[in-house]
């Protein structure tokens, strides 16, 4: 087979495969590398394995969190319009007012809750399913999901963007993460995608001993509406916060819709 550039032939071949309707040629990729259906996941790899690079330049190092992110292909979390950014460390919006966090982000988020422990996390609550990418990655770094979405619309979206994946350890819910769920507690980690006030009682309740939770939270006065990255550990003699960098979530809100 001939060399052929990965970078360039990337987007065009991922709205081919796996976004049919968005298949037509576009101005920004040239056509010719195209016509063969089987090579974009090498593609996709060279793009990850980049994006990879980058988010370790930024400082996360946990070998099983990079292996994850090298994994899980974001491109198929995203709209066919936005294929092309995929892999850019940026986030991105899926829907109802909703956004994918950026790359450099998640693996942040994961690499502080995974907390240096050598192997698997035991069992995880995501809160904030959105489109599943964020738990598509933790399903790779934990022994058992649970992720909770209060719209129906992004749930369904993550049902379906997940499916071809077969992630068994996935378990997606449909419901109000402000109260956790309780019917998988206790949990060694939970991870929330939305920021809110406080981080609710609930969570600390259903976080085992030992465990950690890793969280946007609001922390500007009055409306200035600032928020950073919360760390709560839940120690045999009590709970320690740890209070982190400046980060940008969508807010944490109560019931479903
Ligand atoms: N991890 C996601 C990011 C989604 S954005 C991804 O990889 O795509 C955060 C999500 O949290 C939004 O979809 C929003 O609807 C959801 N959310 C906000 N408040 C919630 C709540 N109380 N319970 C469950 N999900 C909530």
């Amino acid at each position: 087979m001939t060399a052929m550039k990965p970078r360039p032939s990337f987007p065009a071949k991922m709205d081919a495969k796996a976004h049919p309707a968005a298949a037509k040629p576009r101005a920004v990729a040239p056509a010719a590398p195209v016509a063969e259906s089987r090579g974009h996941g090498m593609d996709s790899m060279a793009v990850r394995h980049n994006m990879v690079q980058k988010i370790a330049a930024q400082g996360v190092r946990d070998p099983l969190v990079l292996k994850a992110m090298g994994t899980v292909e974001r491109h198929r979390f995203v709209d066919s319009a936005l294929v092309n950014q995929a892999y850019e460390d940026t986030s991105l919006p899926i829907g109802l007012g909703q956004t994918i966090s950026k790359p450099g982000v998640v693996s942040r988020m994961l690499e502080l809750l995974c907390n240096g422990q050598i192997g698997k996390l035991g069992r995880v609550l995501e809160i904030g399913t959105g489109c599943g990418y964020q738990a598509a990655v933790l399903s790779l770094l934990a022994d058992e999901v649970y992720s909770i979405e209060r719209l129906r619309g992004l749930h369904d979206k993550a049902r379906e963007n997940l499916r071809p994946m077969r992630l068994h350890n996935l378990h997606l819910l449909f419901g109000d993460g402000m109260v956790g769920y309780a019917k998988g507690a206790p949990y060694a980690a939970i991870i929330a995608a939305a920021g809110g006030e406080a981080v609710p009682q609930a969570w600390v309740d259903q976080l085992a001993v030992g465990g950690r939770l890793v969280a946007p939270v609001a922390t500007g006065l009055g409306a200035a509406g600032s928020q950073s990255l919360i760390v709560l550990d839940k120690t045999p003699q009590g709970v320690r916060h740890t209070l982190l960098e400046a980060v940008l979530f969508v807010p944490l809100k109560s019931g479903v819709a």
